[in-house]
Parts: C-alpha cells; structure tokens; sequence
C-alpha cells in the first residue's frame, strides 16, 4: 500500500534514544488517514509517540470494510526505496503488480513480501470480483544501511508455520517466534506474527529480552499484558521482557510485532526511507522522471504523483521526544 496522505511529512525515525529499555504498557492510539474515496486506515506507526518498533517503521490497519458494491482497494503504481512491505489479510483478497513482474493474489493468512531494496514500483488493487469484506495489516520494515541497495523482489508463502499452545494459534510472518521461522527473507533481527486467539484463551508466548515489541489489536477482545486492546490501537511494551501473558475474552485477532532496537537514525518521507533529506529529494525526482523505479505492467490507471517536499529543510529530531 502507498501512504497517501498528501499531507505527506519528512519524519526522523530510529536510534537508541526512542527505545524504552524496560517492558512498558504504553497505549498507541490510531491516526485515521483516508485511502482512495471511500476507506481510511487506522495508522499506528508512525505515531506522535512513537516511531518505530524493531524495525518496524509502517503499520497501517484497515477494514473489515463491506466493499461488496465497492471497487476497495485501488493504489495506483508508486515507488519504494529503503524498505520491505509486509501484506497480511485476514479478509478478502489483495492482487499485487510491481516493476519486477511480479503478479500475485494474495489471500488470507499468506505473506506477500515485497523487498524494495534501491528501487521498485508497486500497485494494490481488490481483484474483479473480490470477496465482500476486506480486513488486513500493512506494514513495513526499514532496511538496515548495509542491505537496502539489495535487489528489489517480491515473496510470496502461502503455508507459513505456526505455534500453538491452549487457544493460540501464531502464524509466524516474518522472523522466529519460539522456535519457528518464517521462509520470508529478514535483514535484521525481527519477528511478525499473527495471534489468533479463542474465546476463554488465557496463555503466554515466549520473548526475547533483547527485542522491543508491540501488540497490534485486529479483532475482537483481547488483555495483553492485562491490558484490553480495542481492535485498531496498538500497545507498545518495550524490552526486557521473557513472556507475553495473553488473554482473549472473545475469538481475537493480534499481531505480535518485535525486534532489536533499530539503531540507525532513519529518515521517512512518502514512500521512502533514506538516510539524508538529499536522498529523499533525488527518490522523488527519480519517480517524477520515470526512469528510476521500473514500470508496473497491466495496472488498469495512471501511477501516482508524489506529493510536494516540505519547503523548510529537514530537522533532526532530539533523541528523547
Ligand atoms: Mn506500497
């Protein structure tokens, strides 16, 4: 997915002066960013609060949305640099194009997973016809400096493995989560994974005490941490922690999202993650001039502008917000 907001601004995200060292219950609260004409998304990260988690950098929540008589989802091709895009649906049906010539449906519970590296375009569309609900998670992962001028590509695992324990079962996305690791290509220490929990479920998972993570609420009603999430907000529970106490007073729906503290600071604008303001203007210029970012073939429609930079140079922000 494309962030759209046109109010698009440079933000500074990473380094260690944002990472809480001490497991934490700090509750995120959404931003509602409009997508298309007729949906919006629920955005956790970036927050006011909070920038990143791991490194996690995006998190988008969207649906579950009734587009029976809608067209849903349609991203016109756009470019990424700098980052990998996670796809996870619990609803409905993405179809994915991008500039490597990848053409994929991804469905319910499989991995889509896009690597931009140095360069790639991308569109998002809701299949003609599609299912009547759509309900899913974007995310993105910042490329850590000695990976992201690798070779944009494009995963897709539809049988991902699981862990189980009473009334949990975990899908693991990306990364390791107690012993099971996902097949999707990782290029920092992380996890994503997806916690389905049934009414009555009260369990734990296993962390590792050198990550950060948060809990993502998609459905349903769930305490993490002793903690009710409301589906669409988000908990942010620092380090240091050795297990995740999980409760669910209804079937629910999580994601677990964790990692090592992403020490390099990071620079976020649009669809970018660069390291300097330069980098970012010269991304821009490369999708304007259509050369850069390749050609996505058989979206049905023009691909998108970028907005316009902020006329004021970029400030790094301190280190403790
Ligand atoms: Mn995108």
């Amino acid at each position: 997915m494309s962030n759209l907001d046109r109010q698009a601004t440079l933000s500074v995200c990473g380094g260690r002066g944002f990472v809480v060292a001490e497991p934490v219950r700090e509750l995120l609260s959404p931003r509602r960013v409009p997508l298309g004409e007729s949906t919006e998304v629920r955005r956790l990260l970036p927050n006011l609060g909070r920038r990143m988690v791991g490194a996690w950098a995006f998190v988008d929540h969207y649906g579950p949305d009734d587009i029976a008589d809608e067209p849903g989802m349609q991203v016109p091709p756009h470019p990424h640099m700098g980052l990998q895009t996670v796809s996870w649906l619990h609803d409905g049906e993405v179809l994915h194009r991008d500039s490597t010539g990848s053409l994929a449906t991804i469905r319910p519970r499989e991995l889509g997973l896009m690597t931009s590296g140095r360069a790639i375009s991308h569109s998002e569309e809701s299949p003609r016809p599609h299912a009547r609900f759509l309900h899913g998670a974007q995310l993105w992962v910042a490329l850590p400096d000695a990976h992201r001028q690798v070779e944009p590509d494009f995963e897709h695992y539809t049988d991902l493995p699981t862990v189980t324990a009473p009334g949990l079962t975990a899908t693991v996305v990306l990364g390791s989560l107690d012993g099971a690791t996902s097949p999707g290509t990782t290029y920092s220490p992380i996890v994503g994974a997806d916690l389905a929990l049934t009414r009555g479920a009260e369990t734990s998972l296993p962390l590792d005490p050198d990550f950060e993570y948060a809990v993502l609420a998609m459905s349903g009603e769930a305490h993490v941490d002793g903690v009710p999430l409301m589906p669409g907000s988000m908990l942010y529970l620092g380090c240091g922690r050795t297990e995740l106490p999980l409760r669910a007073e209804s079937d629910a729906g999580l994601m677990l999202l964790g990692g090592e503290p992403f020490e390099e600071e990071i620079i976020m604008w649009w669809n970018f993650i660069g390291r300097s303001q330069q980098e970012i203007e010269d991304a821009r210029r490369g999708w304007m001039e259509g050369a850069r970012f390749g050609e996505v073939k058989g979206y049905d429609g023009a691909p998108l502008p970028a907005p316009t930079l902020p006329p004021t140079p970029l400030k790094a922000r301190g280190r403790v917000r």
